[in-house]
This record gives C-alpha cells, sequence and structure tokens, in this order.
C-alpha cells in the first residue's frame, strides 16, 4: 500500500528503530511511547486490520514471537501488555494490522 506508514517501515522506505525481524512481522519501537518497552509487532504484509489477517499463517507465529519478546526484555515475571487496536471503538489510528507489546510499569483495567 503506497500511502501507508507501516508499509514503508516494512519496506525500509523510512527509517524506524527495527529491534527485531521474524518471518512475517517486523519489530520497532513505538515513535509515542506510552511504558519504558513500547513495541510495535508489526505485519510484514498488509492487512487493514486484526479482521483481515490470515491467521493461520501470521496468527501461528505471534505467540512464539511474543514470548521471545518476554525473554529479551526481561519481563516474563514482572508481566507485559499486549493490545490490538481494532477500529474506531478500538482506538487504531494505523490501518495496518499491528501489535502493542508494552511494559516496564502497572497497567490498569479497565482500559480508558
Ligand atoms: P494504533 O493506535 O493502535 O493504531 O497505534 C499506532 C501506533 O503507531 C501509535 O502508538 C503511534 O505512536 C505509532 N506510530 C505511528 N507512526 C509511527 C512511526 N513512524 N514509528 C513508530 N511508531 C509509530
Ligand atoms: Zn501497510
Amino acid at each position: 500500500m503506497e500511502d501507508c506508514i507501516f508499509c514503508k517501515i516494512v519496506n525500509k522506505k523510512i527509517n524506524a528503530g527495527v529491534v527485531k525481524e521474524t518471518g512475517n512481522f517486523i519489530i520497532i519501537k513505538d515513535i509515542n511511547p506510552v511504558s519504558p518497552v513500547h513495541l510495535l509487532l508489526i505485519s510484514k504484509k498488509h492487512y487493514d486490520s486484526l479482521l483481515n489477517i490470515d491467521s493461520r499463517v501470521d496468527g501461528n507465529e505471534i505467540f512464539g514471537v511474543i514470548k521471545d519478546l518476554a525473554n529479551d526484555y526481561n519481563v516474563k515475571d514482572s508481566g507485559f501488555r499486549i493490545v490490538i487496536n481494532t477500529g474506531e471503538d478500538g482506538g487504531q489510528t494505523v490501518s495496518h494490522m499491528h501489535i502493542h507489546f508494552m511494559a516496564g510499569r502497572g497497567f490498569g483495567w479497565p482500559p480508558g
């Protein structure tokens, strides 16, 4: 998708703080972090949202990637939060499927 900012990041057309790459995902630092660790797991393929993802292909990988990040950032014991904002009510602002990985502080519930 030509005008999609996350496609540009995936295709290295613009610089981002890439921390890791896996088969189907690129992991970057969120430009506007809300916690000491705030990463985005961006699907290498453009899907407008979670609703369009091919869960048989990409869904299989994602739990392993999350566990690897929990290891890498040493937050397995302290915990972390995964968020996939979807659609308007979900607060999604970038229409390219991505997963927030947040850690390094306590998070409240329910979310705002
Ligand atoms: P969402 O609201 O779930 O769609 O999240 C979009 C996230 O992308 C926000 O947390 C933004 O701070 C983040 N973001 C937007 N543009 C960039 C960028 N160029 N590099 C890194 N993170 C970005
Ligand atoms: Zn895209």
